[in-house]
């Protein structure tokens, strides 16, 4: 696709937006960039770019160019959006943008949860391979810098949100991984179907000799694409683990508990997910399993800060939906005080009950949601309800027994008091270090 003279606006000047800006400059293309915020949001761009603050709807309707650009952050449908693509010859997002100047191979994960974790271990094996296989997308760095290094990789890692996958078009990944799907965003689909929808575009570009790593038991149309399947339920399957020992076709191939800091079934799903997405792109078996050697999930997933009077701190805010705080819970083999709360998105919490009763012996919620959550919890286990975080860990500590854990594990997104859920676990992490 040759963009020489062509007009591309880009909306948002965010790092997707910068990147996105400078790969269309490369390719020749007269670019602007629009963006709500004021000048200080544009400062990072080149030059070349016309810079357009304060951005309106209103404006929006009166700019006319080839191609308009996206970014994730930006409702696709709402009525921002669509005032700038009433006059616009193509909408994309960044990442599809990437694709069109990418000769190597991609390697897509989407899923509710489990991305970031998963892109990080197939980068390292990648990596390890000789692949280059740098993480990129949703997690690490925009898709479109990867594509403007000077020698780009002969692989990535691209970790794909739904908000990604909805402004594809072509983007063809030769593997896609499909973690798992749960209700989540429900503040910016209409259903949950519409946000399904979006995730399955990340196999409509597939063929026959591509492959698709899924796991077993994932309600998913037909599709394309060779399927590799991995459990942790079902023994027979191609790749298996119990969340201690991953089987490749029954054989022992990695032992998590000993060789990685992977921990729970959850993250023996990232990793089988890992290698079978590896191997379809012919990295041996020794080369995962040494290149697996040591690592543990990402920060901010049930990461442990301490143990203080025998009790221990668990920082997991990355959990920003039901089904990843239900799989936190699952994984525990102390008794838990959980932490939770957070921004209202529209998330029916009920499901979780059972597993409180059989996992937590209290919970203290926090935030946006702290009053209705509590409600709802408390048919299930002593719970307590806090403004903030600082109030809640003291009321956290003084219902922790030795022997337990506080476990951060909100459950919804933290931008209800915080820019992300970063800060929210550094956040915890401070006040659980002050402790004494
Ligand atoms: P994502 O990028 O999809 O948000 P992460 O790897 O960052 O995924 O993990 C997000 C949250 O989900 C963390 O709280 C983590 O403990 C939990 N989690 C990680 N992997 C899985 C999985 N395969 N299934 C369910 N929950 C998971």
């Amino acid at each position: 696709m040759s963009l020489t003279g062509k007009q591309v606006t880009i909306l948002g000047a965010g790092r997707s937006g910068r990147a996105a800006a400078a790969l269309a400059l490369r390719e020749g293309a007269c670019v602007a960039v629009w963006d709500s915020a004021g000048p200080e949001a544009f400062h990072q761009l080149p030059p070349e770019v016309a810079a357009h603050p304060h951005a309106t709807a209103e404006q929006g309707t009166g700019v006319h160019s080839d191609l308009l650009i996206i970014s994730p952050g930006i409702d696709t449908y709402g009525p921002y959006a669509t005032a700038f693509a009433s006059h616009a010859g193509e909408l994309l997002g960044e990442v599809e943008l990437a694709a069109r100047y990418y000769a190597g191979r991609i390697v897509g994960i989407t899923g509710t949860n489990g991305k970031t974790t998963t892109t990080e271990l197939i980068g390292r094996i990648l990596a390890a391979a000789g692949l280059g296989g740098n993480p990129c997308g949703n997690y690490g760095v925009p898709f479109a810098e990867v594509v403007m290094l000077p020698e780009p990789p002969a692989a990535v890692a691209l970790e794909l949100s739904s908000f990604q996958l909805e402004t594809i078009r072509t983007l063809h990944p030769q593997v896609a991984v499909w973690l798992n799907f749960a209700p989540d965003h429900m503040d910016r689909y209409p259903t949950v179907e519409a946000y399904q929808q979006a995730k399955l575009r990340i196999f409509e570009n597939q063929s026959a000799g591509d492959t698709a790593v899924v796991r077993v038991g994932e309600p998913l149309p037909p599709f394309a694409a060779h399927r590799v399947s991995f459990s942790t339920t079902e023994p027979a399957t191609a790749w298996f683990s119990d969340g201690t020992i991953v089987h490749r076709h029954g054989e022992p191939v990695l032992d998590l508990t000993r060789d990685t800091g992977l921990r729970g079934r959850h993250n023996a799903e990232n990793a089988m997910a890992a290698m079978a997405a590896c191997e379809a792109l012919g990295v041996s078996l020794e080369v995962m399993v040494a290149a697996l050697h040591g690592c543990a999930p990402p920060p901010h997933r049930c990461e442990l800060i301490r143990t203080l009077d025998g009790v221990e701190y668990l920082n997991d805010s990355k959990a920003t939906n039901l089904h990843s705080l239900e799989s936190a819970l699952r994984s525990q083999t102390r008794p838990v005080v959980l932490l939770a709360g957070g921004k209202e998105k529209g998330l029916d919490y009920t499901p979780v009950l059972p597993l409180l009763r059989e996992k937590a012996l209290a919970c203290v919620t926090f935030g946006q949601i702290a009053a209705p959550l509590a409600a709802l919890f408390s048919a299930a286990v002593t719970t307590r309800q806090a403004t903030n975080l600082a109030e809640a860990v003291p009321l956290a500590r003084a219902l922790a027994p030795r022997g337990s854990s506080i476990l951060l594990s909100p459950g919804t997104s933290s931008f209800d008091q915080f820019h992300g859920y970063e800060e929210r676990g550094e956040t915890f992490r401070t006040l659980v270090n002050q402790l004494r």
